[in-house]
């Protein structure tokens, strides 16, 4: 399985594990899953926990609430930055209207913490 980082239309770099050019990794591939989130542990943008989980030394830690202002989430598409708040208010990116898959925020806990008013 290929875990060579790839580098968005924004810069970035992402690490995981078998990832197209859009960020789809190897667990989540489906044509929605384009995000990649970036970890409160190291700051290191993954396309999803598990990338992480395989390829840190180090449990994953979720995006911190007192840094809810910086960007935590980022369209592999166009390489738009979204805050974790931004990000929970929309359903595609508000660059290129690419769709986000909705099932991802079923784990938003895994990614962010969250301040209480939200
Ligand atoms: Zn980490
Ligand atoms: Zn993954
Ligand atoms: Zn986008």
């Amino acid at each position: 399985m290929d875990k060579q980082p790839v580098t968005v239309p924004g810069q970035r770099t992402v690490h995981g594990v078998g990832m197209d050019s859009q960020t789809r990794c190897a667990h989540y591939h489906q044509v929605l899953d384009v995000i990649a989130l970036r970890h409160g542990c190291c700051e290191l943008w993954y396309p999803c926990h598990l990338c992480h989980e395989e390829l840190a030394d180090h449990p994953a830690r979720p995006w911190p609430a007192a840094r809810g202002a910086e960007p935590a989430v980022l369209c592999g598409v166009c390489g738009h930055e979204l805050t974790a708040g931004e990000y929970l208010g929309v359903a595609s990116c508000p660059a290129c209207q690419a769709q986000f898959n909705p099932g991802c925020k079923a784990h938003t806990e895994l990614y962010f913490e969250l301040p209480a008013h939200l």
